[in-house]
């Protein structure tokens, strides 16, 4: 794409600048970081409002721009130019945050963004049409997925305007939109790769139910051995299966046959690796049964009954990370 894959694509439209300044609402006592401020088109809007921007910009022929353009003018003194990859520095401390970013970095900077500490008051962003969908959809709607769910998890966000791709120059190839981004304060007290280890698991197959998408040889796989993990790092035994004496591993039963070939629950009682996988395939039935929704699907569930469901599964010490 335009300027070497760094998403160059400048704001032409003055009404559309102002706009989407106008947006972000700010006050003369904040800081704002721009992410990309190109040749600065948004930047002198804001320097103009606040006490200090803050701009990130990887491209160095940028870095030069911005600050020609407030060179010798009273707003030079509150502009602060980084010259980094935003996904790379150390973020500052700021009020609000500014983008008209690459559509390429688009996930990796919100979640970046949610991450921060302390958190922002919000963040106004520009996003391909596509993905600012994807954030803001529903339960139900055909774009909800698992991006939707985490980053309204983290954060209330709100679509504010369409812009068409004319109003850019060199004009990109699909139409953008700007979203409001603002963290949930204080954050979800939740372990955030616990979380999303699930919800990959529940989405896999958005439109299949979660008994299918969970109790399925991979994912009890990987449980399996999240488990194992977990315990040995903890400290604790695995769980004790009651069926499964410890030293029965490789047994030849009453016929003389190898255990390791059979495949009913006879086996696993004499086989302990076997058994756990029985004991942690029992207990994700379990989960999902107690949490009422093992024949529900993904693309239907709220933020609510997932967390409902990382709780049961975590009360059975069952983990996605
Ligand atoms: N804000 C300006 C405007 O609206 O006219 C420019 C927007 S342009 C879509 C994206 C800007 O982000 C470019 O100036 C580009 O050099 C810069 N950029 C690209 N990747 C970046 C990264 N990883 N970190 C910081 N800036 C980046």
């Amino acid at each position: 794409g335009a300027g070497g894959g760094l998403g160059q694509h400048f704001l032409k439209n003055p009404l559309v600048v102002n706009g989407i300044v106008g947006k972000a609402n700010l006050k003369p006592h904040e800081t704002v970081l721009e992410v990309g401020p190109g040749t600065g088109n948004m930047t002198v809007k804001m320097l103009e409002v606040v006490k200090k921007v803050i701009a990130v910009e990887l491209d160095p022929r940028m870095v030069v721009e911005v600050q020609k353009r407030v060179q010798g003018t009273p707003l030079e003194q509150k502009l602060q130019v980084i010259h980094g990859d935003v996904l790379k520095v150390d973020l500052p401390f700021v009020d609000v945050v500014v983008a008209n970013i690459p559509y390429q970095i688009s996930s990796a900077l919100t979640f970046k963004l949610l991450a921060h500490r302390p958190q922002f008051r919000c963040a106004v962003i520009m996003f391909q049409e596509e993905f600012a969908q994807r954030l803001t959809a529903q339960p139900g709607e055909k774009m909800y997925c698992r991006l939707s769910v985490n980053v309204q998890l983290l954060a209330r966000v709100s679509q504010l305007m369409k812009i068409g791709r004319n109003n850019f120059k060199p004009p990109p190839k699909v139409d953008s939109r700007v979203v409001r981004i603002e963290p949930r304060n204080p954050p979800p007290p939740i372990n955030f790769a616990e979380w999303d280890g699930l919800l990959r698991i529940c989405f896999n197959r958005k439109n299949k139910t979660l008994r299918a998408n969970l109790v399925n040889k991979s994912a009890l796989t990987l449980m399996e051995s999240n488990m194992r993990t977990y315990c040995a790092l903890k400290n604790i035994p695995l769980p004790v299966v009651s069926d499964a004496p410890a030293d029965a591993a490789g047994a030849v039963d009453d016929e003389g046959n190898q255990s390791d070939t059979e495949m009913g629950d006879d086996a696993d009682a004499k086989n302990p690796r076997r058994a756990l996988a029985a004991h942690i395939k029992r207990l994700v039935t379990e989960a999902l049964e107690a949490s009422g929704h093992a024949d529900s699907r993904a693309a239907k569930l709220h933020i609510d009954d997932f967390l409902a469901l990382l709780k049961e599964f975590n009360e059975r010490n069952i983990r996605f990370s």
